[in-house]
């Protein structure tokens, strides 16, 4: 069995960031509007910001209450897109209730769309032509390249289908060959799909669902989920996968794990992203 190590090769990632922005004769500016006061959100919005410090990207978080209107959100929104210093922008989800999340996340500028969620971003994905690929997708496709797990013709079985991972995850491996089965809550006899799969991914924020019961012998198992359970420990709780790691990894070939998987890969993505927005926008 082969353990895929998101933190090893996220620090690859972003040491291959960092050298392309010491070529650079300016510094890529991220942005992150953060109108959430949940400890998660702040939790991954800090990780970014110590992202961004680590390869050299500049960045800075514009906290906006979550009682405020929708329209104070799309003001900032419009003033970050006019703004010609930033180079990318990033609403952290989730939203506020009385905040419309389309409305948000079609506002920020295609160009400056770091996360990749923009209607004009998801269809040159589907399109096969992509500009700015979501980061959770192209981290889980950089993994399976690392791990020399070949996409091409390979049966994969995608558990989840949100707009932030399963749908551009679906997208993307198509794009490059593989045989894609996207599953949900609706789906039936789940196992089924998961056990003729080559690589099963699972999104879907049900810890530790995915059994080996589940997986075929020596399939590539990712595992995307970020789960908090109660734990007998400091902080009274631990994070947990999607996937049953210690009995999946008996009868995977490559799995990945929780933490240290998936997630440090999503941040470094951003900082790929980020400056793929930046070269695009000011052409060099
Ligand atoms: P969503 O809640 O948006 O989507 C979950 C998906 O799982 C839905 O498509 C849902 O089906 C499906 N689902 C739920 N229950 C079942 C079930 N019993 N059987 C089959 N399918 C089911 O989640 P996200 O995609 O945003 O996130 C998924 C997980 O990944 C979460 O744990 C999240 O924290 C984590 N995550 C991790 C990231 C990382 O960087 N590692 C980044 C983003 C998310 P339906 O559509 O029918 O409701």
């Amino acid at each position: 069995m082969t353990l895929i190590d998101g933190d090893e090769i996220s620090a690859r990632v972003r040491d291959e960031v960092s050298r392309e922005i010491s070529d650079l004769d300016y510094t890529p500016r991220l942005v992150a509007v953060l109108m959430s006061d949940d400890p998660a959100s702040e939790t991954y919005v800090r990780m970014k910001h110590q992202a961004a410090e680590e390869v050299g990207v500049d960045s800075e978080t514009i906290d906006i209450d979550p009682e405020e209107t929708e329209e104070a959100l799309l003001d900032v929104i419009d003033d970050l897109n006019q703004d010609e210093d930033v180079d990318g922008i990033l609403v952290q989800l989730p939203l506020p209730d009385h905040v419309d999340e389309h409305a948000a996340l079609d506002a920020v500028a295609p160009e400056k769309d770091v996360d990749g969620f923009h209607p004009e971003n998801k269809g040159r994905l589907m399109d096969g032509r992509p500009r700015m690929v979501p980061a959770t997708p192209r981290g889980v496709h950089r993994m399976l390249q690392e791990a020399d797990v070949e996409v091409d013709g390979a049966d994969v079985t995608i558990v989840g289908r949100s707009n932030i991972v399963g749908k551009p995850l679906a997208a993307l491996l198509t794009n490059h060959d593989a045989t894609v089965t996207v599953c949900h809550s609706h789906t039936d006899d789940l196992a089924a799909h998961t056990r003729r799969a080559d690589v099963v991914v699972a999104a879907v924020g049900v810890a530790e669902m995915i059994d080996a019961e589940m997986v075929a012998e020596g399939a590539t198992v990712i595992d995307v989920g970020i789960n908090r359970v109660d734990a007998d420990n400091d902080k009274g709780y631990e994070l947990v996968g999607d996937v049953a790691f210690d009995e999946v990894k008996e009868v995977a070939g490559a799995i990945t794990p929780v933490p240290g998987g998936v997630g440090p890969m999503t941040v470094a993505c951003l900082m790929e992203n980020t400056v793929e927005a930046a070269r695009q926008r000011r052409k060099n």
